[in-house]
């Protein structure tokens, strides 16, 4: 079989082994984690012992953590009406317009009560543009996600946090393609709900959480029930699937500032070669960015296309967003950031990770090389030559 160059980081990872190892030993603990036996209370054992683990990832509370399906359904559960804080609903959502497609649904909003917070052409969210939209209306639930999954941007969440709490508000940060590529601190940031996935930092699939301040917030439950999850998400608990998210999020966490500072030396060497193509654009380079992300992009270039020759050469990359039905949209992110047709199909994002080597990052600018001459030709019609 043809050896496989993985840069698709940001899309999903490799089970790490020590969440194989953990899921593995799980499988054999089969009680009841609600039971009182001793097989309850052994399983009960594997669920704490996770939720101290993603808990001290994110500076955050173990009792303050649900564990989810996932970073969608974490999304979901944050953004709703209702709040333990406030007596009242809030109303109003503002999501950033280069959100993950589950934030910019709105969870539990009618469509028509979310607004959409503008981004600079540097792919940063607007400020004064938050400003303007919190100072329109009674006090709103704000979700920014921490970095951006396809340019890797990194938001100013801090600054954030400030103008929705003076506004009386609630600040959602998705946080789904920063953990483990970058320090979070719920606390440090002032952020009121944060949303993590599994699989991005080599837990299972299927797995994410929802984690809340020390501010009594508690999203009204998205799934009812029974009591799981101190009444935040009814249902037996995925006992393998928490201990393997567990045990990803502390091997993530355990060596990150030097294993991301060697994946953000590969990404540079990587945008280094990227850069001597004519008219390549990588974008929001000027700005924070996760250490491992590259968005890449040349006039003209039909991302699709690329993708797909990448993959013939043996190397997988993704085209700005991934498509889930199969057909590629343009970039909505490179569409916030002003980008006009001819460059929201043509990003290329490469996304590296733990297991990346300098050969892998060697082949894809050989590989891009060897292809780009025919990528980006066209003939007189204008057609593509593929
Ligand atoms: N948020 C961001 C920024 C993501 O990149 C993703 C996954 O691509 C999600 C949320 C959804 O997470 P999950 O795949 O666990 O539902």
């Amino acid at each position: 079989m043809q050896e496989r160059t993985y840069l698709d980081w940001n899309a999903t990872a490799p089970l790490r082994r020590e969440a194989r190892a953990a899921m593995a030993a799980a499988w054999d603990l089969f009680g009841n984690p609600s039971s009182v036996h001793a097989e309850g209370r052994r399983a009960r054992g594997l669920v704490e012992d996770a939720r101290v683990s993603v808990a001290d990832a994110v500076g955050g509370r173990p009792h303050n953590v649900i564990f989810t399906s996932g970073g969608t359904e974490a999304n979901t559960l944050a953004l709703t009406p209702s709040s333990g804080k406030h007596k009242q609903d809030i109303d109003n959502l503002i999501v950033s317009s280069i959100e993950h497609a589950s934030v910019l649904a709105g969870g539990r909003f009618a469509l028509d009560r979310v607004a959409r917070l503008p981004v600079h052409r540097s792919g940063l969210v607007d400020l004064d543009g938050l400003r303007t939209l919190l100072a329109q209306g009674p006090p709103a639930l704000v979700s920014i996600m921490l970095a951006n999954n396809e340019t890797g941007a990194i938001q100013p969440v801090a600054e954030a946090a400030h103008l929705v709490h003076e506004a009386g508000g609630l600040l959602h940060v998705d946080a789904v393609q920063a953990i483990g590529k970058i320090h979070i601190s719920i606390k440090e940031l002032n952020i009121d709900l944060l949303s993590i996935s599994a699989h991005k930092i080599g837990g299972p699939k299927g797995m994410g959480a929802l984690v809340f301040a020390e501010n009594q917030i508690r999203p009204s439950a998205l799934i009812r029930g029974g009591g799981q999850e101190q009444g935040g998400r009814a249902g037996t608990e995925n006992v393998p699937g928490i201990a393997g998210f567990g045990a990803a999020v502390m091997a993530a966490e355990t060596g990150r500032t030097t294993n991301m500072a060697r994946v953000q030396t590969l990404r540079n060497r990587l945008e280094d070669g990227l850069r001597q193509t004519p008219g390549s654009v990588i974008f929001s380079q000027e700005i924070a960015r996760l250490p491992n992300t590259t968005l890449f992009g040349v006039p003209t270039l039909k991302a699709e296309t690329a993708v797909i020759r990448f993959d013939l050469e043996g190397v997988a990359v993704s085209s700005g967003s991934a498509c889930s039905s199969g057909k590629v949209q343009p970039s909505h992110v490179l569409e916030a950031m002003g980008y006009g047709p001819e460059m929201t199909r043509s990003a290329l994002r490469f996304s590296l990770g733990w297991e990346t080597t300098e050969a892998d990052v060697d082949r894809a600018i050989k590989t891009w090389r060897k292809l780009s001459g025919a990528l980006l030709r066209r003939d007189e019609t204008g057609l593509e030559l593929f």
